[in-house]
């Protein structure tokens, strides 16, 4: 029998979660909806986030530009993409939503621009 403690994230409740494993069932205690046992079990066997950083891009009115993952990418791979997305540099304008990394680190997520940037001369 092996076990592991969570915290919810999947609410502002946070939830303290006790995930068991017994001849490879799972059981979730601590949760306060079945949302919660859905993130226990995930988190005890494939735990995922979404990423949100900046890059750097060239001729915008800032020198960086915010970006998010259009999904979770699996936790052990998120250090090799903040390091992709690190040495990245992005050429404005960019638009909201504008995919500017695809399948990031082989994961199959797309990194996406989180607010619009216009070029400095265009301003
Ligand atoms: S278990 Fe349910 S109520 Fe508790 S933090 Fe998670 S989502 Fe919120």
């Amino acid at each position: 029998m092996a076990e592991k403690e969570f915290v919810c994230i999947a609410c502002p409740n946070s939830c303290k979660l006790t995930v068991t494993e017994t001849d490879g069932e799972l059981t979730v205690t601590g949760a306060g909806c079945k949302r919660g046992i859905c993130h226990g079990k995930n988190e005890y066997t494939n735990p995922k986030r979404m990423l949100t950083t900046t890059v750097a891009i060239t001729h915008g009115i800032h020198p960086r530009i915010s970006v998010v993952s259009d999904g979770e990418i699996p936790r052990e791979k998120l250090a090799e993409c903040l390091e992709y997305l690190y040495g990245c540099q992005v050429q404005a304008p960019v638009c909201r939503g504008d995919v500017l990394v695809s399948d990031i680190c082989g994961t199959g997520v797309y990194i996406r621009a989180s607010r619009s940037m216009k070029k400095i001369n265009d301003i």
